[in-house]
């Protein structure tokens, strides 16, 4: 039986340690800040927004939510990200994504200032995680990294897979798990004898989008298996990419959907944000 990697109790600690720090911060005359843009009226992105203000109200950080219209131009877009770049209130800056069709994403990426880019997507913070020298990951792998060093789980020398080569998550988290000196194998849609790479994993990261796609036969007994994954299913409830009633008697450790992975990635967010505040003072 496996065991299982708590992600609402790990995020919950980590809270707390962010919070002494903002304690702290505040009595020395700063409040780390974060403003968050949603163009458009997504209800999914306007729940994830919410959270990333409950979040910071929780561990005493400012936060400012900008609600801008679908028919937002790129240029306004812009403007209001070169505004928030000069303000000396704001440390860390968001746009809430997919933005509407009409906006190039890249460009608004780009448009944010390096030392203020907590979601860590910026050209310059991609590559300074690859050179190993980035002061914000992005979120949701660096919240992946911290479930398993706060589980004792050492990378270094293990045999990792990870399906999945997002620019959010699948390749990201490779980065990461190769600089703790994993053994690191990315797989993806055309990957050929899929369950035999997997059955190779000590570390099995699974960020696909697929319901229950990993299933107990494409997992080594023992493995560590990280679930990713956040679907729906029709009658509403929330599922990961592993089928956890097969995969969970053969894991050593496991991540729950919902309860795992989920709750750490605005908790890193929270973190970036205070790591920018500090750099900024
Ligand atoms: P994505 O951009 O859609 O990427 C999916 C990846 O899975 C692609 O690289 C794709 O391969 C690969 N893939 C799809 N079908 C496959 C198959 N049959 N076999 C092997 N690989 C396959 O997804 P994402 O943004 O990384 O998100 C993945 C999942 O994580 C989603 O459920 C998402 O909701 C969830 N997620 C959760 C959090 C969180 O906070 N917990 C954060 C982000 C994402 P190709 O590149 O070849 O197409």
């Amino acid at each position: 039986m496996a065991q299982i990697i708590d992600g609402k109790k790990i995020s919950a600690q980590i809270r707390e340690e962010i919070a002494a720090e903002v304690a702290q911060m505040k009595a020395e005359g700063t409040v780390p800040g974060l403003a968050v843009i949603i163009v458009g009226e997504n209800p999914a992105s306007k729940v994830y927004v919410r959270n990333k203000g409950k979040g910071c109200a929780e561990v005493g950080m400012y936060s400012e939510i900008i609600e801008m219209a679908e028919e937002t131009t790129q240029a306004e877009l812009l403007a209001k990200i070169d505004e928030l770049n000069a303000r000396r209130d704001i440390h860390g800056i968001l746009v809430q994504l997919p933005l509407p069709k009409q906006i190039d994403e890249r460009a608004v990426i780009a448009a944010i200032s390096p030392s203020k880019d907590v979601d860590a997507f910026c050209v310059e913070n991609i590559g300074e995680m690859m050179l190993g020298t980035a002061d914000f990951l992005p979120c949701t792998p660096a919240g992946i990294m911290q479930l398993l060093a706060r589980s004792g789980i050492e990378v270094a020398g293990k045999e990792c897979v990870v399906i999945g080569r997002s620019n959010i998550v699948g390749k990201p988290i490779s980065q990461l798990l190769l600089a703790e000196n994993g053994t690191v194998t990315i797989c993806h849609s055309k990957t050929k004898n899929l369950a035999e790479v997997t059955r190779r994993a000590d570390i099995l990261v699974v960020a696909i989008g697929r319901a229950d796609f990993v299933t107990g036969d494409m997992v080594k007994d023992g493995a560590v298996v990280i679930d990713v994954g956040m679907n729906r299913r029709a009658d509403g409830k929330l599922t990961g990419d592993v089928d956890y009633a097969s995969v969970e008697p053969k894991a050593s450790f496991i991540t729950p959907v919902p309860g795992g992975v989920g709750p750490m990635t605005i908790t890193m967010l929270l973190k970036n944000t205070l790591t920018a505040a500090k750099k900024q003072k």
